[in-house]
């Protein structure tokens, strides 16, 4: 049976997601519910190792459900990478008597906190708050649904001014490492073509289909590109310019525009689904130090809770499934 724990400190890691504060005001509601104090850690582990920490209740976290960004400040820290920063880190944890934590961030965030909850015994749940979808075990994390709904929105737009010229039109939407925000968006608004890092392409290939599209006089050509797509293998030149470049050099007079949609989609109100799996998961990730699941990230499958041990959610990855491409082709023809 793993000791009581009474004073829990929560921080927002990595890049921001909307829905992060419905997470935050799950986590602080639920901690004070149960008898806990709760402390917020400003700006991910920068904060923690500088010590800029503060103690919160019920009122700290009022008004905030409805809004983007995050109130605890997010950072990628430099220091925490080495122990002597993580050390620095636990002291000021130490101090003030927190023996549990709330991480909310990405997989780097989660592998932060698994680094010090082995080197220092300090137990952390974690909640996937990314809007990039690729974490493991997890159907949802919390900000995609936001991210992947204004992207929507804009590609629509695009699209009226697309179906008034025959013009290639080759949106970038945010993905450095995963497609998920690309293969939705693409999906929902009828994108001819989807460009994801996960899937190699080949510049031929994509070539081959708009030279397909054109002979059978399809007007609207528009192709949606993940940032982290890498046309050539040989380069490391990546996302929509990239893609046009290459694009222009093959295909002689095919008019292009490019649309980047850029820090758009990270900011906003979260939508419903967002603040919903929020406050389930910031409830359940307070729980789960009260009730001794310690060192797992907390996740919903199949409309359950669902635990992943931290090593585990650090080291897999959740894939795009090959009938996915399938849809894309077949849904575009
Ligand atoms: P996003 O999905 O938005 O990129 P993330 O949590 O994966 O979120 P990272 O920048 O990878 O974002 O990590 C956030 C922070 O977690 C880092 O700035 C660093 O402070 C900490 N971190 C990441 N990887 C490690 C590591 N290997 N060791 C210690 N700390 C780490």
């Amino acid at each position: 049976m793993s000791a009581k724990i009474n004073k829990i400190g929560v921080l927002t890691s990595g890049g921001d997601s909307p829905g992060m504060n419905a997470a935050i005001r799950a986590v602080v509601r639920t901690a004070i519910y149960r008898g806990l104090e709760v402390f917020g850690i400003m700006r991910g582990y920068n904060g923690m190792i500088e010590d800029d920490i503060y103690q919160m209740n019920s009122r700290s976290v009022a008004n905030i459900i409805q809004r983007g960004g995050t109130i605890l400040k997010t950072a990628r820290s430099k220091d925490f990478y080495s122990e002597e920063g993580r050390k620095r880190a636990y002291e000021n944890l130490q101090k003030r008597g927190i023996d549990g934590l709330v991480v909310i961030g990405g997989d780097g965030s989660f592998t932060g906190a698994y680094k010090l909850s082995r080197e220092f015994g300090i137990p952390c749940t974690g909640i996937p708050g990314t809007i990039d979808k690729d974490l493991y075990g997890t159907d949802f994390t919390i900000g995609f649904d936001t991210a992947v709904n204004t992207a929507v929105e804009a590609i629509d737009k695009i699209r009226d001014t697309a179906d008034s010229h025959d013009r290639l039109f080759i949106v970038e939407v945010m993905g450095r490492h995963a497609g998920y925000i690309a293969l939705h968006s693409g999906i929902a608004t009828g994108a001819e073509n989807i460009l994801m890092p996960e899937v190699t392409t080949t510049l031929d290939e994509m070539v081959a289909s708009l030279t397909e599209l054109e002979k059978r006089k399809k007007l609207v050509n528009l192709v949606v590109v993940a940032e982290g797509y890498q046309p050539n293998p040989d380069s490391d030149l990546k996302g929509a310019n990239e893609v046009v470049r290459l694009v222009e050099e093959r295909l002689k007079g095919f008019e292009t525009r490019v649309t980047i949609l850029g820090h758009i989609q990270r900011g906003g109100p979260p939508t419903c689904i967002d603040r919903f799996i929020a406050s389930r998961m910031g409830y359940h990730a307070v729980q789960c130090l009260i009730e001794g699941r310690h060192n797992v990230m907390v996740g919903i499958l199949h409309d359950d809770m669902h635990y992943t041990p931290l090593e585990i959610a650090i080291r897999e990855k959740q894939k795009i499934g090959d009938d996915w491409l399938n849809i894309v082709k077949i849904l575009a023809s």
